[in-house]
C-alpha cells in the first residue's frame, strides 16, 4: 500500500473482485514478462487472445448460447484496464476489441451473424477492429467519403481509413461508409459493413509509428471494390451515425477509465522513486515541493476517480448520456496529463528515459486527449448539451 489507494468505491461486488485477483495473476504470467517484447513488435500477439478467450475473458459479455459468459456488465472491462495499469502495461487492442468493437457486434448483429461470429469473438478466435477515421475526416465523422454501392447481393466499398487500432492483425474490420448522400443531411446515408480478412481488394497499408502506445498497432487500411456481402451488413443501410452515437459514449469512457488507472500509476511509481533517489543528502521526496505536488495530483486524481466511479454505473444501468460521458473523458484525460507530467518532473532526467516507466506513461497519455474524439470535440458536445 502507497498510501495513493483513495477512498473507498462503490462501483464493485464480490464478483468483480474475484475476477479483479485473476486478472492480477493473469497480467504477472502472461503480460509482464513479454511486454517488452510485445512493445517491440508493436503489438500483441494472437495467441494472447486465445489465451483470454480460453479463461472467458473475452466473452464474458457474449451470450452463453454462443460460447460467452453471459455477463454483459461493463465494470469486468473497468477491472481488465485497472489490472494493466496497475502492473505499468497497457492492452489496447484487447480494449479495443472488449470495449469498443464488442458492443456494436452484441448490439446490431441479427441471428445469423451472431451465429457466424459470436462464438469466434468470445474464444479470441477472431480480432477485430473498427474503421472511422480517414485521411480526410476524423473529428468530423459525418464528412466520411467511403463509399459501399449496392450491386445486387454486395455492396462494392471504395476508400481508404487510418489510424485503425488493431487494423493489423483484425480478422473483421467493421467499416463506417456512405451508402448514400443527402445534401440536407450529412449525416443520413452512413452504414456499417464488416470487411473480412482476405476479401479481394482489401489491403492493409503502413504501420504508423507512434510516439506511444508502442505495444498497439495503428495502420492504414485501403479498399479497392471490396464486394461486401450484404449478409455482412451490421445493423440496418444507413442508420450508422446513430449506431456512432449509442455506442460513442462508451468508447469516451474506457478512453476515460485508462486515463485515471494510468495516473494513479504514475503517483504509485513516483512515491516509490522519490522516497529512493536522494539528492542533496535527502531523499527527493524530503522536500516540501515534492510533497505537495504529489498531494495535488493524489487530490486530482480522486476527484477524477470519484466523477469516473459515478459515471460508470451510470453507464451500467443505461443511463449515461453522450454530453456526459464526453465531460467525463475530458476531465479525466485532461487530469491524467496534469499529473503525468508533475510525476515525470520529480525523476529529473531518469524522467526522461525510456527506461522508466513514467517516461512511457507520459508518452501513452499523450493520445488520450485525441482520439476516441479530441477534448475539443468534447467540449462541442457539451457546448450542445448546454444550448450553445
Ligand atoms: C493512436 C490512434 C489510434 C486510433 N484508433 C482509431 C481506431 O481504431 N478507429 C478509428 O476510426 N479511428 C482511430 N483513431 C482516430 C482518432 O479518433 C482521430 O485521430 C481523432 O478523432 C481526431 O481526428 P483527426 O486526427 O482527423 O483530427 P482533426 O479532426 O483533423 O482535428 C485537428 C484539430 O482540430 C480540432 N477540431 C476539430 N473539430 C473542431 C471543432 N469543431 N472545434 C474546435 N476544434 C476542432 C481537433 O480537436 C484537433 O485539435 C486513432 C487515432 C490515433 C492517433
Amino acid at each position: 500500500m502507497t498510501g495513493a489507494d483513495g477512498m473507498r468505491r462503490d462501483v464493485f461486488t464480490d464478483d468483480h473482485e474475484a475476477f479483479r485477483g485473476l486478472v492480477r495473476e493473469l497480467v504477472a504470467k502472461e503480460v509482464v514478462p513479454h511486454y517488452g517484447e510485445w512493445e517491440k513488435a508493436g503489438r500483441v500477439p494472437r495467441d494472447f487472445f486465445t489465451t483470454l478467450g480460453s479463461l472467458g475473458l473475452l466473452g464474458m459479455a457474449v451470450p452463453e448460447r454462443y460460447g460467452g459468459g453471459g455477463r454483459p456488465d461493463y465494470r469486468y472491462n473497468v477491472v481488465l484496464q485497472e489490472e494493466a495499469a496497475a502492473a505499468l502495461v497497457t492492452l489496447g487492442t484487447v480494449r479495443t476489441q472488449l470495449d469498443v468493437v464488442l458492443p456494436y457486434f452484441l448490439a446490431y448483429a441479427n441471428e445469423e451473424q451472431r451465429e457466424r461470429w459470436f462464438p469466434g469473438l468470445a474464444s479470441g478466435r477472431l480480432l477485430t477492429a473498427i474503421a472511422m477515421t480517414e485521411p480526410g475526416t476524423g473529428s468530423d465523422l459525418a464528412g466520411i467519403r467511403t463509399t459501399a454501392v449496392r450491386d445486387g447481393d454486395s455492396y462494392v466499398l471504395n476508400g481508404a481509413k487510418t489510424f485503425i487500432t488493431g487494423g493489423l492483425l483484425a480478422d473483421l474490420v467493421i467499416v463506417v461508409a456512405r451508402t448514400a448522400s443527402d445534401p440536407g443531411d450529412r449525416r443520413a446515408g452512413l452504414t456499417l459493413l464488416v470487411v473480412a480478412d482476405g476479401m479481394p481488394g482489401f489491403t492493409r497499408g503502413r504501420v504508423l509509428d507512434k510516439m506511444g502506445i508502442k505495444v498497439q498497432d495503428t495502420v492504414e487500411l485501403a479498399f479497392d471494390d471490396v464486394r461486401v456481402p450484404v449478409a455482412d451488413r451490421l445493423g440496418e443501410e444507413g442508420a450508422a451515425f446513430r449506431y456512432l452515437g449509442h455506442n460513442l459514449p462508451q468508447e469516451r469512457m474506457t478512453v476515460a477509465v485508462g486515463s485515471v488507472a494510468q495516473a494513479r500509476a504514475a503517483l504509485d511509481t513516483t512515491i516509490a522513486y522519490v522516497k529512493e533517489r536522494e539528492v542533496f543528502g535527502s531523499p527527493v521526496a524530503a522536500f516540501q515541493n515534492t510533497k505537495f505536488e504529489l498531494a495535488a495530483v493524489a487530490t486530482e486524481i480522486e476527484a477524477a476517480q470519484a466523477l469516473l466511479d459515478r459515471a460508470v454505473l451510470e453507464l451500467v444501468d443505461g443511463r449515461l448520456s453522450g454530453a456526459d460521458a464526453a465531460k467525463v473523458k475530458l476531465f479525466c484525460t485532461e487530469a491524467q496529463a496534469r499529473a503525468v507530467d508533475r510525476c515525470l518532473q520529480l525523476f529529473g532526467g531518469y524522467g526522461y528515459m525510456l527506461e522508466y516507466p513514467i517516461a512511457r506513461l507520459y508518452a501513452d497519455a499523450r493520445i488520450t486527449r485525441i482520439y476516441a474524439g479530441t477534448s475539443e470535440v468534447m467540449k462541442v458536445i457539451i457546448a450542445k448539451s448546454l444550448g450553445l
